[in-house]
């Protein structure tokens, strides 16, 4: 293995010319960006670092092989590291934002062994700047091989990782659960309720029409909560598989009937829990034609464009911003990393611990949502103000 690490920080923010990598739009004072490549096994990937004035620089570890060009990979590594960097910030995490991406070979859809073990030299090179966690295409099993090769990883299994230094006597049911998954249908469920208090003066959702776009590892757990509050769900998904267990979990009254679209049944609160972009110029006029008065879910990027915060605001429609509810997984690997690095010095993060602070989703919102209120603003501008805030103030602090 050879592996090739160039830092291309100033090549992108355009403080130097380089033939091979220019200055891109996305680039937004990021601290670090480096590109990684091995000829040998075919590996290659980007790793950007955003802004560590918080701490770390967590976030995930992608692959994909469907970039039709550097230029691509290279906006969403920027992209997506500045977005973890408001992420973990409005969270309250002690971390920064980062994130990799492997570019994949044309057909593949999981990296090879050799990649993860690439990866993790080439995370390793940036001395503990930024720690990877699984992303789309990566899994616990990868994260766990570029390990091998780097410290600087999260969201695997504590026991897998350090049963040495593990609190003596712990319970086996107070070990935090490494599926970041139970995590994040918590906090949504949290984001959910808060948003239909404010919106809908309802301390629970009892009697409430719920609808929910997509039934896999999140919205499975998530809908359960939801359930035993008394709320009235109707969820939709595009596999046979998935459908029959909704029939099997909730009966099949729960199944949106095929044919149907979901956003456009009435409803209080719509919950998307499948892909991005569903908040667009063709969905909202149904989801006001529904009655849909609280949009909360799990999915990442749920608006097509930023416009359409302002577009829900206009229709009376609230919105919890997607990267403040499903923060539960970031807040559950966060926490879990941060006492790893410093075990004597923090508390054990066991399962409660991590729900706890997971709950508090709902009372950041409801900070969220006042504020918008008073400034006239949408909630995803007040969210990125409340981000940008958080490791402002860390900047001004240690200047
Ligand atoms: P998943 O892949 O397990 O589930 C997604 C489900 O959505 C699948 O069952 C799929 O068939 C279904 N689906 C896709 N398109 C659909 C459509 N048009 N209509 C109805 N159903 C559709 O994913 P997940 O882990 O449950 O995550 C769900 C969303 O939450 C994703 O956007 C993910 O990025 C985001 N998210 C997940 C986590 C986590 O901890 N898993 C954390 C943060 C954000």
């Amino acid at each position: 293995m050879t592996l090739e690490i160039e830092d291309i920080t100033d090549s992108l923010a355009n403080r130097r010319s380089d033939l091979r990598f220019r200055a891109h739009v996305d680039y937004d004072d990021h601290e670090k960006v480096i590109y990684a490549e091995d000829k040998d096994i075919g590996f290659r990937a980007f790793i950007a670092v955003h802004n560590t004035a918080r701490g770390p620089a967590l976030g995930g570890c992608r692959y994909w092989s469907r970039y039709g060009s550097d230029e691509e990979a290279i906006s969403d590594v920027l992209r997506l590291s500045r977005g973890m960097t408001y992420k973990n910030s409005v969270a309250g995490l002690a971390l920064g934002g980062g994130k990799s991406v492997i570019i994949g070979k044309p057909g593949t859809r999981q990296p090879s062994a050799e990649v993860m073990q690439a990866l993790g030299m080439a995370v390793n090179s940036l001395g503990g700047l930024y720690v990877s966690a699984e992303d789309v295409g990566t899994s616990v099993q990868h994260i766990l091989i570029a390990r091998g090769r780097t410290p600087y990883v999260a969201g695997v299994p504590l026991t897998a990782l350090c049963e040495e230094i593990m609190p003596q006597g712990i319970e086996s049911q107070a070990v935090p659960n490494p599926d970041p998954s139970p995590y994040t249908a918590y906090g949504t469920y949290r984001a959910i309720k808060a948003a239909a208090r404010h919106r809908l003066g309802v301390e629970n959702l009892a009697g409430l029409t719920v609808t929910v776009k997509g039934y896999g590892h999140v919205a499975q757990v998530l809908c359960r909560y939801l359930a035993d509050e008394g709320a009235k769900l109707l969820i939709s998904d595009i596999t046979p598989q998935a459908c029959r267990q909704i029939v099997a979990d909730f009966g099949p009254e729960t199944l949106l009937a095929e044919g149907r679209e979901i956003m456009s049944v009435k409803s209080d609160i719509y919950v998307p829990c499948a892909l991005g972009g569903d908040i667009n110029d063709g969905t909202i006029p149904h989801l006001v034609l529904a009655g849909v008065k609280v949009v909360a879910g799990c999915a990442n990027n749920q608006l097509k464009a930023p416009q359409h915060a302002d577009e829900l605001r206009r229709s009376n429609i609230l919105y919890a911003p997607d990267y403040v509810a499903n923060a539960g997984g970031v807040i559950a690997a966060g926490l879990q990393y941060l006492w790893m690095v410093k075990p004597q010095m923090t508390e054990f993060p066991t399962h409660q611990i991590i729900m706890d602070r997971v709950a508090k989703i709902g009372l950041t919102l409801e900070q969220i949502f006042v504020r918008a209120e008073a400034a006239g603003l949408n909630t995803a501008v007040v969210a990125d103000q409340q981000g940008r805030e958080g490791f402002v103030q860390r900047l001004a602090k240690a200047a």
